[in-house]
């Protein structure tokens, strides 16, 4: 099998890329798919509660509105359904191929193509590769004393487990993340008894939650600029300035304001002054992403709901005993205990230029310059790659304007001013000092534990103001780049 383009992953990174090569008018590429379903995160995580914190109208691509969303924040399965809307919408379908996981991507450098083999023994080649694998894939499974000897029903949050049977049940979620939280949401209604075992409380965002009724919806088909209205309007992207702000200067007016907020949040909702010193953090807003939610406080203040916070001593076969000596009788377990976001594409074994590994490359951590491309990798680009934006804005304005800057390096290679193109080593080096640098003065960076610290601590993101996230990616300076004619090794300019 061979192609101009191979893409790995049919969730929301991939499905772009998909449909801005069909724009382009390309039909020579494939989307590779371990699963055998697109959607990717929207695909795996099926936990009840599952929303998107991002308001649905602002959490679409550009290229297709969507005036049916039914609420200000999306749930899960709906936001599947506009995945798998687009990829039938726009004829994507014929270019996926599902149960195909990608192990080994290795560059050919005679060839000047990437030859790509999958777990079932096919191969493929191309020559771009274009990794859309996702960022929060690859589930933390929490090293917990006796976990593996509980008797009920034990999983991950992004491993559903349809047969456990919840409602009526007493039920522990482990770990208060976005999941978390949202879990504990979402149970609190339905379950016996929920305990929420929090190793570190969070901050809440308080936020409005409405549905959207037939006459909106039915305004937003009749006048997308309604749509407009909200995802491009004055008060999603001042919200997005103004947080954007915070973290890039935690002394500013804006970092004031979030934790005035989310101060007033505790204090005003929880009336126990007991659970709200458990639930109170002794770090700063948004050095944790911060979440956002509209029904949490009030959650955990039904008399279903307990929240733990003297940290798990072990797991029983038949419940949780903490270190305090409370005991817990449990019939489930969910482990809402994250991601490991250090992978990317890995576990695929990538190989760039002279055999050399991706593993190697990213030992110490995993980087690239821009979050898109790295030296003696040869036309082969990430989409949210490593330390890009993170926060609580949408990944796929983010992966769009990525696209943009991509396909920009593309356009080289269609026209022929080259037939490789990466990043210089001398521009990553800079790039990655720089970003070091001022990711560690962010927020992400004063003083707690979360999923955007790499295992020197380092914010794993994107340390620069949004409007210079979107400067960066609207056209790529070729001066930092190793463009290449020939499989030389001598850069034409790096
Ligand atoms: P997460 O934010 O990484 O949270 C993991 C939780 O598990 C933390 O509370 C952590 O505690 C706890 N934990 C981990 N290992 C543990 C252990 N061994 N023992 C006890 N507790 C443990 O993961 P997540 O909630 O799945 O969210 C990940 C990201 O997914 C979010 O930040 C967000 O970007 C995305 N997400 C988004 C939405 C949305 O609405 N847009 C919804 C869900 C998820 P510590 O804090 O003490 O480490």
């Amino acid at each position: 099998m061979s192609y101009q383009t191979i893409i790995i992953g049919a969730g929301m990174a991939g499905i772009l890329a998909g449909v801005k090569l069909r724009e382009k008018g390309e039909d020579d590429f494939v989307i590779f798919e371990k699963a055998s379903d697109v959607g990717g995160t929207w695909r795996e995580n099926r936990y009840p509660g599952l929303t998107c914190d991002v308001p649905a109208h602002a959490y679409t691509y550009s290229f297709a509105p969507n005036p049916e969303w039914s609420a200000l924040y999306a749930g899960g399965p709906e936001i599947k359904a506009y995945f798998q809307g687009v990829v039938e919408r726009h004829g994507l379908g014929r270019f996926m191929q599902f149960n195909s996981e990608v192990t080994r991507c290795a560059y050919d450098e005679t060839a000047r193509r990437w030859r790509v083999t999958l777990a079932d023994g096919r191969e493929a080649q191309a020559r771009v590769l274009i990794a859309a694998s996702g960022v929060l894939h690859h589930p933390n499974i929490p090293e917990i004393d006796g976990l593996d000897s509980f008797e009920g029903r034990a999983f991950h949050s992004a491993r559903w487990d349809d047969a456990a049977e919840l409602d009526g049940a007493r039920v522990g979620v482990i770990g208060n993340g976005s999941t978390g939280v949202q879990i504990v949401g979402a149970l609190s209604t339905r379950s016996a008894a929920v305990v929420h075992f929090q190793r570190s409380p969070q901050w809440i965002m308080p936020v409005p939650y409405f549905p959207y009724s037939d006459e909106e919806r039915r305004a937003f088909r009749e006048d997308p600029a309604r749509i407009d209205e909200i995802r491009y309007g004055e008060a999603y992207w001042s919200g997005i300035r103004r947080f954007n702000k915070a973290i890039v200067d935690v002394n500013s007016p804006e970092m004031a304001e979030i934790e005035a907020i989310v101060l007033a949040n505790l204090e005003d909702s929880v009336a126990d002054p007991i659970l709200r010193e458990k639930l109170r953090p002794n770090y700063r807003a948004a050095c944790k992403r911060l979440i956002y939610s509209w029904n949490y406080y009030e959650a955990v203040q039904r008399p279903s709901v307990t929240v733990e916070r003297s940290g798990i001593a072990h797991v029983a076969p038949d419940g949780v005993q903490t270190r305090d000596g409370t005991f817990h009788r449990l019939d489930a377990i969910v482990l809402a205990t994250g991601f490991r976001a250090d992978r990317f594409i890995r576990p695929t074994t990538v190989l760039g230029r002279g055999g050399v590994s991706l593993d190697d490359v990213w030992a110490r951590r995993p980087h690239a310059y821009l979050a898109i491309t790295i030296p003696d990798f040869p036309n082969f680009f990430m989409l949210n790659g490593p330390g890009g934006p993170v926060g609580n804005f949408s990944l796929i304005d983010i992966a769009e304007r990525q696209w943009g800057y991509i396909d920009q390096l593309l356009e080289h290679l269609r026209r022929g001013d080259c037939a490789e193109i990466c990043a210089g080593r001398a521009a990553l080096a800079d790039y990655e000092t720089r970003r070091i640098a001022a990711a560690k003065t962010t927020v992400f960076g004063s003083g707690c534990t979360s999923w955007y610290l790499d295992s020197e601590g380092v914010p794993a993101s994107w340390p620069w103001s949004y409007e210079a996230f979107a400067e960066a990616m609207s056209a790529p300076k070729l001066a930092d780049f190793d463009l290449r004619m020939t499989p030389s090794r001598e850069p034409v300019t790096a």
